[in-house]
């Protein structure tokens, strides 16, 4: 019998104007990016983060440390397919993932399909058992003036 494996992810990242802004592997045309080492994509962070958390394998900063010229724009989906890569040969599989977007903007709107759709085929689920929601912090700190992503991962092994 498989063994059901839970883990929970976060990640934020200040606003940089001038960057590119990726979220969940989509592309987001003419909004202020955010700062990182990385492409700075909150969502899949906070996912690569969750999976780790439940392998009881770290985080992503054992790994992919942001002091590694190797990492360097990698983008958030590529970082994502290594942590499943990593998990594997754990013998762990992704089986489902629910991830929050905080933030006060881009709108996700109709994206959040699109971003659920890249996550899923990453992670090797069907599209279903990926959900992306959004919401906005209200002026409050919390990614008030960037973006940050809460993420629940259901593993097995
Ligand atoms: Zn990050």
């Amino acid at each position: 019998m498989s063994e059901r494996l839970f883990g929970l992810g976060f990640d934020a990242h200040p606003r940089e104007v001038g960057r590119d802004l990726w979220l969940g592997g989509v592309h987001f045309e003419g909004e202020p990016g955010l700062s990182g080492h990385s492409d700075a994509d909150v969502v899949c962070h906070a996912i690569g983060d969750g999976l780790l958390g439940a392998a009881g394998m770290g985080d992503l900063g054992d790994y992919f440390p942001d002091t590694d010229q190797r990492w360097a724009g990698i983008p958030g989906l590529e970082l994502l397919a290594k942590v499943v890569e990593l998990l594997a040969a754990e013998g762990i599989r992704p089986v489902s993932c629910d991830a929050t977007v905080i933030a006060e903007r881009p709108k996700l709107g109709a994206a959040r399909t699109d971003m659920a759709s890249r996550i899923s085929e990453v992670l090797g689920v069907e599209p279903g058992r990926v959900s992306v929601k959004a919401t906005r912090p209200e002026g409050l700190g919390l990614a008030g003036d960037g973006a940050g992503c809460l993420a629940l991962m259901v593993a097995e092994r």
